[in-house]
């Protein structure tokens, strides 16, 4: 102020134009402008009066301030920033718009901002952009542009309309910032979450959302998709014998040999160690899918050079197929898993498909052994007794111990419902076990009533052919001292007792030890050899009961029935008639010279406690007596 007062007064300046900052009496700071003139002079020119005026300029000064503010604002921002007139048209840009978009201001100009569009966004992202900018005034999002050089980018951009008094549009301002950095971590978080560092294969996150998808579009394509499951064959050993270098190095060979051969819609995951995904999509039938599998075969095998040398692998992989198979993402896989087992079982270098079917068949038969076992825990299983008497005399020569499943709702089930599930399962050895201790104990308190009668139980192949069948049954004697061992037998069917002949003969005479009897049950329907049948330490053969059954009427079975009984007198063995349906059996077999008979001709199978009641009423009715009366038709 006074230095330009001075200048005036001196005659430098006409006049003199100040602002300053004052305060007022109210302790108000305003703006005031001071312009004046030196009016009248002396002779020598020094000034002697002065007109001027003190203006308030403080709205106007703010405004200005605020305009300048706004433009520094405008111009150091480090966001671009870029106002867009009402035709659509660029009508400012500030420095930073040109750093990140590489466009300088003259460039800009009066071009419309889709000079930046980069081409990724369809026409309908940029539909509702307009749409909310014409609703709320107002868009923020994320958007990729292209710059001037070419370069895709991301930048989160805010975009205002500015509105005058009358609403009307003025212009648009678009301030954004460049986060293709930020974007590029996000993008690398999440590759690191979903791709497998190693061979930059898919991870099983991943997998797990490609699965999903691929279930989706094969249900809306109506074409297969084969869901594989591939393991290296002996790839541990190459990792332990070449190291884990060359392992991982191996795998990523691998991995490249399949990509070759495999399409662009599918996909190739890996679940780590030597475990590999593979989705292939669109498949137009389950057939199709062989040749695209040996490729893949091919393509492993594929030999890979690592370190100068030539490795090669093979690998087994296990198919599920949707929808044949029809279940859910996680089902598929572990069906294309169980394959994959079945795929090395049987040799390695292979595919296997799984097979609905037979796993619905394996899960059936597994749940039906859980509900076998829960039914021997909960003592379900119950022993039905059939004897086995001489026509000669009535004698009850002994009962067959023969089980029954008395079911919760069903009621009394025979065995040939439920004993063909347990062969091969462990409940065979703990259901073989119980019948052994369970007829024991029934003959064991016969015995303590004064019913001295031998009692016989059933025993299947794989059990008796056990380690342990031995030590089991002479621990359950001696848990059941009051039967002599002599008064126990054990029936054993005459086609397991062949099927392992040497052994069989082994663990029998092993056991007759013990003082036990043996029969030879459903005899004539294996085919022992004379010689084996000879050595077979069985105290009795039981001829099956399917040539007693028919011997009355079928010259062929009663040719059997004849040869058995002779057969059993020449080795020297008893011989038991089973099936014997009709006293009529009992007199034909009578007739052969076969006294022991068991059948529903002289009684069917019963429970334990009406056996003792039964043998008072046999003795007394005494109908085997009439069997050498001459009202027995002979034989024909
Ligand atoms: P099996 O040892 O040959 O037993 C004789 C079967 O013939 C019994 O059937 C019996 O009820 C039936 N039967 C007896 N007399 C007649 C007759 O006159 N006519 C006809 N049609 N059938 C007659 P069940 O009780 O159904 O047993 C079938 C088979 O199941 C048995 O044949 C035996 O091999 C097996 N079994 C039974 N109980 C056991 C057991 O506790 N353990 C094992 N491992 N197998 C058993
Ligand atoms: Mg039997
Ligand atoms: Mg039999």
């Amino acid at each position: 102020v006074w230095s330009s007062l001075k200048s005036h007064m001196k005659g430098e300046s006409p006049n003199y134009v100040v602002e300053m900052r004052c305060k007022t009496k109210l302790n108000d700071w305003r703006w005031i402008q001071s312009r004046g003139r030196v009016v009248k002079r002396d002779a020598h020119g020094a000034p002697l009066v002065m007109s001027g005026t003190h203006t308030d300029i403080t709205p106007h000064k703010k405004y200005e301030l605020a305009q300048k503010d706004a433009s520094t604002v405008f111009s150091s921002s480090y966001e671009g920033i870029m106002v867009v007139d009402m035709n659509g048209l660029i009508s400012k840009v500030n420095p930073s718009f040109t750093r990140i978009t590489g466009y300088t201001e003259e460039e800009a100009l009066h071009r419309s901002p889709n000079l930046l569009s980069s081409g990724k966004h369809e026409p309908q992202f940029y539909q509702e952009l307009w749409e909310k900018l014409r609703k709320e005034d107002f868009w923020r999002g994320e958007i990729w542009n292209r710059r001037k050089n070419g370069e895709i980018f991301a930048e989160l951009l805010s975009i205002s309309v500015v509105r005058d008094e009358k609403r009307q549009i003025q212009h648009y301002i678009g301030v954004f910032s460049d986060i293709s950095q930020l974007k590029e971590h996000e993008a690398e978080l999440v590759r690191i979450a979903h791709y497998d560092p190693l061979t930059g294969a898919p991870n099983r996150r991943l997998l797990s959302d490609r699965l999903n998808q691929a279930i989706i579009r094969s249900m809306r394509n109506n074409a297969t998709l084969a869901v594989c499951f591939l393991d290296l064959d002996g790839f541990k050993t190459i990792n332990d014998q070449l190291g884990h270098t060359v392992g991982d190095k191996l795998l990523i060979g691998v991995t490249e040999n399949l990509k070759e051969v495999m399409r662009a819609e599918d996909t190739l995951a890996r679940l780590g160690g030597d475990e590999f995904v593979l989705l292939l999509s669109d498949m137009p039938s389950p057939e199709e899918c062989a040749p695209v599998l040996n490729r893949i075969l091919h393509a492993v095998g594929k030999p890979v050079s690592i370190e100068s040398q030539a490795i090669s692998v093979t690998a087994s992989i296990g198919v599920s197929l949707y929808p044949q198979d029809n279940v859910d993402a996680d089902s598929l896989l572990r069906h294309a898993d169980q394959a994959m087992y079945l795929a090395k079982e049987s040799g390695k270098n292979r595919y296997h498909l799984f097979d609905p079917e037979s796993d619905r068949k394996a899960q059936w038969h597994r749940n039906y052994l859980d509900i076998l076992r829960s039914a021997l825990n909960n003592e379900e299983f119950v022993l039905y007794y059939q004897p086995k008497v001489d026509l000669l005399n009535g004698d009850i020569v002994g009962v067959e111990a023969l089980i029954r499943w008395n079911h919760p709702e069903k009621g009394i089930l025979p065995p040939g419902e439920f004993l063909s599930h347990i062969y091969g399962s462990d409940l065979d050895r703990k259901l073989g076990l119980w019948v052994i201790n369970a007829a024991l104990a029934q003959a064991e308190y016969w015995h303590r009533l004064g019913l001295a009668v031998s009692v016989s139980a059933n025993v299947s192949a794989d059990y008796l052919l056990e380690p342990e069948f031995y030590d089991q049954l002479k621990d359950a004697l001696l848990a059941h001292p009051g039967v002599p061992a002599a008064y126990f037998e054990l029936e054993v069917l005459e086609t397991a007792a062949i099927a392992d002949m040497k052994q069989a003969i082994h663990i029998l005479q092993h056991c007759r030890e013990l003082g036990v009897h043996f029969a030879l049950d459903d005899f004539g329907t294996g085919y022992s050899s004379l010689t084996y049948l000879r050595k077979l330490p069985v105290d009795t053969l039981k001829i099956d009961q399917s040539f007693v059954r028919d011997m009355l009427n079928d010259a062929d079975d009663l040719g059997i029935v004849e040869g058995v009984i002779r057969l059993a007198s020449a080795f020297n063995r008893q011989v038991v008639a089973e099936g014997a349906e009709t006293l009529e059996h009992g007199a034909a077999l009578l007739k052969l010279a076969c006294r022991v008979v068991q059948g529903y001709g002289v009684v069917r199978p019963m429970p334990a406690e009406q056996f003792y009641g039964w043998s008072l009423l046999w003795k007394k009715e005494a109908a085997w007596e009439k069997l050498n009366d001459s009202s027995v038709p002979p034989l024909a």
